[in-house]
């Protein structure tokens, strides 16, 4: 019965019940207050951060008994370091992020944070150290600002608005009537998709986590928005673990290590230049978006002549 009650099972409920993708507090604190199956442990410490070296170890995990997503996966992030997860949609990359923030726990294996195994660790205590950009942002009914700052509680307006530019969204906010006053939600601004994500990106900046989690965080963007944005998330994630998860293959070029994820297994690992000489399947999702981008091109030439 538990199973009914998994988190994201509810916020998929929501999700589709308020279909901009806009919460308001009252139905979030329901969320938060739903007896969760992932609990902390009688006298669970908090985590204890050194350097934020992240480890799988044998991880497997399936949301139903029947159905495993994830058939022992191991994964090393050394500390500081920058780890790409990709592979097709269903290979089960927002799964890891999921388990990582221990919205559920592994089946078997073990995900750990500088040697403390998550389960053994105050919750609270480690999703303040894990910073997610998610592929779906859900926004509160309340102020942009608002929505920004909820990245860290107690941050200045000028922070605020540091946070905004960083992640593109500024301009956007001042040219707003009530700048960053203005609500978001049913009777206020609707928000587009891209917009949303770097709302997100804001408030991720202003959390200035020490193990950031990118899902197909700029996905939503058009080319031109990802690209201002991607050297300040690059900017971002120098110094601390990290890991992005993406589709577009060109935002994972400059990470440290590489994991093709197929199937809930990893098919491949390793940089983006040891990958292509593999010929495997990464050099041809490679191949083939480079035959995409060539065509976007094209067609953007002809749209503009
Ligand atoms: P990816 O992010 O790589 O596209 P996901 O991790 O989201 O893939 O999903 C992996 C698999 O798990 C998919 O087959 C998906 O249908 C399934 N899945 C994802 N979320 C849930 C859920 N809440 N309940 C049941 N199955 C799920
Ligand atoms: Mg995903």
């Amino acid at each position: 019965l538990s199973q009914l009650f998994r988190p994201l099972d509810l916020l998929g409920m929501v999700y589709r019940t308020i279909r901009q993708g806009v919460i308001d507090m009252a139905s979030m604190f329901a969320l938060i207050d739903t007896p969760a199956e992932v609990t902390d442990m009688p006298g669970a410490a908090p985590l204890a951060i050194a350097r934020g070296h992240v480890r799988f170890e044998g991880v497997r995990f399936g949301y139903d008994p029947e159905r495993e997503i994830l058939h022992g996966l191991d994964l090393d992030i050394p500390a500081g370091s920058t780890v790409a997860v990709v592979g097709p949609s269903g290979a089960g990359k927002s799964t890891l992020a999921r388990l990582m923030y221990r919205f559920y726990d592994v089946d078997q294996g073990r995900i750990t944070i500088d040697g403390q195994d998550i389960r053994d660790v105050q919750q609270g205590s480690l999703r303040a150290a894990i910073g997610i950009v998610p592929q779906d942002t859900v926004l509160f009914n309340d102020t942009i600002g608002y929505n920004i700052g909820y990245g860290r509680e107690g941050a200045s307006q000028a922070e605020i608005e540091g946070a905004a530019a960083g992640a593109a969204i500024a301009g956007f906010i001042e040219r707003q009537p009530d700048g960053y006053a203005a609500r978001v939600g049913e009777r206020g601004l609707k928000l587009s998709g891209g917009e949303k994500q770097r709302v997100a990106i804001a408030r991720t900046l202003l959390k200035n986590p020490p193990i950031l989690i990118l899902d197909e965080a700029t996905s939503a963007l058009d080319s031109r928005t990802e690209a201002d944005i991607l050297a300040t998330l690059q900017a971002i994630e120098r110094g601390r673990t990290t890991i992005v998860i993406a589709h577009r293959l060109s935002t994972v070029v400059h990470a440290d290590q590489i994991v093709v994820l197929d199937g809930g297994v990893v098919a491949e690992r390793g940089t983006h230049g040891e990958l292509l000489r593999l010929g495997g399947l990464y050099a041809e999702m490679w191949a083939r978006q480079a035959q995409e981008r060539d065509e976007d091109d094209v067609a953007g030439a002809s749209e503009g002549a």
